[in-house]
C-alpha cells in the first residue's frame, strides 16, 4: 500500500513509519520539522511541508493516489495548551481539518488518528475504557477530543473510515536501537530519568510523594512505542480487510500501572549494570495529575487482536536506555 504518514519525522511518527516499511509498504512522510527531525526518516520519502499549507496538500494528494492516511502531527505540551491555547487548536484542529478535507477531496477513505487519555480528563474509576466520560480539562485534550468528534461526523457524512487510538504513557525506544525519542523540551518521565543518568541532567524530581498510591507516587500506564505501532499496523488492516465503515477508537496501554518511584528503581537497576548512578530529588505536585492513569485495553485486543509485547518496564528502560547511551 502506498501510505502518507503525517509528522512521520517525531518519535511515534519516526517508529511507526520503519515498523510499515519494513512490512513492505511505500511511506511518504510529511512533516513541518518543528518538533522532528529529517534524521529520524531513515524509510520512505520526507517532504517538508506543514499541514496549514492547503496548495501543497492539494498538490501531494494529487500526485499520489494513498491508500490511507496516518496522522502524528499535533503540538503534545499540556503546560503550553494552557497558555497558548491558540496554538493548539488551530494546529491540532484547524491545520487537521485541512488534511481530511483534502482526503475527502481525494477518495481517500482510511484514517488513523493519534489521540490520547487527556481526552478523558480527571478519571472517574479506572481502569479506562472506551465507555469513560470524555472530559478534557486542558487544551491538548480538547483539540484532540474535538477531532476524534469531527471523524464520527466525516465518517457518517463523507464515509471516511477512521480509527482513533488513546495513547497513555508512550515510551521506550526502537528495539534495534535506529530510533528513539528526541524532545525539547523534554517533560516525560523515562527520558528525564535518563538524562539524568546519563549527565545531561544534574538529577531527577518526584512530583509529589504523597498521592494515594502505595508508595505515595503517580502510577501511570507505560506502553513500549513498537507495541503502540503495532496497533496503528493492525487498525489500519482492520479498516481496510474488513472494510469498517465509520469511526472507531481504541484506549491503548498496557493495562499495567507502574508508580513513578517504581520506575526510578529498574531504571536504577538498568543503568548500575554499565555503572551510572542517579540523583533523585522530591518536589512538589505537578497541576492537573491524576493519581492513578491506566487504561483498559480490552477492545483493541478483542477487535484488533492486538498484544503488548514489550510489556514489561525492565524491556521499555533497557531500549530507552541504548537509546540515550547512543
Ligand atoms: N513526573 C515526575 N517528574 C518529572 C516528570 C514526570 O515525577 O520530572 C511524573 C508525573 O508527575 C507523572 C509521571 O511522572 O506522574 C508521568 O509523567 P509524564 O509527563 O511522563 O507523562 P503524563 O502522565 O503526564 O502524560
Amino acid at each position: 500500500m502506498r501510505l502518507l504518514v503525517v509528522g512521520g519525522a517525531g518519535y511515534i511518527g519516526s517508529h511507526m513509519v520503519k515498523m510499515l516499511a519494513n512490512v513492505g509498504h511505500e511511506v511518504i512522510v510529511l512533516d513541518n520539522l518543528t518538533t522532528g527531525f529529517r534524521e529520524s526518516v531513515k524509510y520512505g520519502r520526507l517532504i517538508v511541508g506543514d499541514l496549514a499549507d492547503m496548495h501543497l496538500l492539494e498538490n501531494l494528494f494529487a500526485e499520489h493516489q494513498f491508500d490511507g492516511v496516518m496522522h502524528f502531527a499535533a503540538n503534545s505540551l499540556v503546560g503550553e495548551s494552557i497558555t497558548n491555547p491558540a496554538k493548539y487548536y488551530r494546529n491540532n484542529v484547524a491545520n487537521t481539518l485541512n488534511l481530511l478535507d483534502v482526503m475527502v477531496r481525494n477518495d481517500v477513505k482510511h484514517f488513523i488518528f493519534s489521540s490520547t487519555a487527556a481526552t478523558f480528563g480527571e478519571p472517574e474509576y479506572t481502569p479506562i475504557d472506551e465507555a469513560h466520560p470524555q472530559k478534557p480539562i486542558n487544551p491538548y485534550g480538547a483539540s484532540k477530543l474535538m477531532i476524534e468528534r469531527i471523524l464520527q461526523d466525516y465518517a457518517q457524512a463523507y464515509g471516511l473510515n477512521s480509527v482513533c487510538l488513546r495513547y497513555f504513557n508512550a515510551c521506550g525506544a526502537d528495539p534495534e536501537g535506529e530510533l528513539g525519542e528526541n524532545h525539547d523540551p523534554e517533560t516525560h518521565l523515562i527520558p528525564l530519568i535518563l538524562q539524568a543518568a546519563s549527565g545531561r541532567r544534574k538529577s531527577i524530581t518526584v512530583f509529589g510523594r504523597d498521592y494515594a498510591t502505595d508508595d505515595g507516587t503517580c502510577i501511570r500506564d507505560y506502553i513500549h512505542i513498537n507495541d503502540l505501532c503495532s496497533a496503528h499496523s493492525l487498525a489500519l488492516d482492520f479498516l481496510m480487510a474488513k472494510n469498517e465503515k465509520g469511526a472507531l477508537a481504541f484506549n491503548l496501554g498496557n493495562g499495567q500501572g507502574f508508580s513513578v518511584q517504581q520506575v526510578i528503581d529498574v531504571v536504577e537497576k538498568v543503568i548500575a549494570e554499565d555503572g551510572f548512578s542517579l540523583t533523585v530529588e522530591s518536589g512538589e505536585r505537578r497541576m492537573g495529575d491524576p493519581a492513578v492513569l491506566v487504561a483498559d485495553a480490552a477492545k483493541a485486543k478483542r477487535m484488533l487482536g492486538w498484544k503488548p509485547v514489550f510489556d514489561d518496564l525492565e524491556t521499555i528502560v533497557r531500549h530507552a536506555w541504548r537509546w540515550e547511551k547512543a
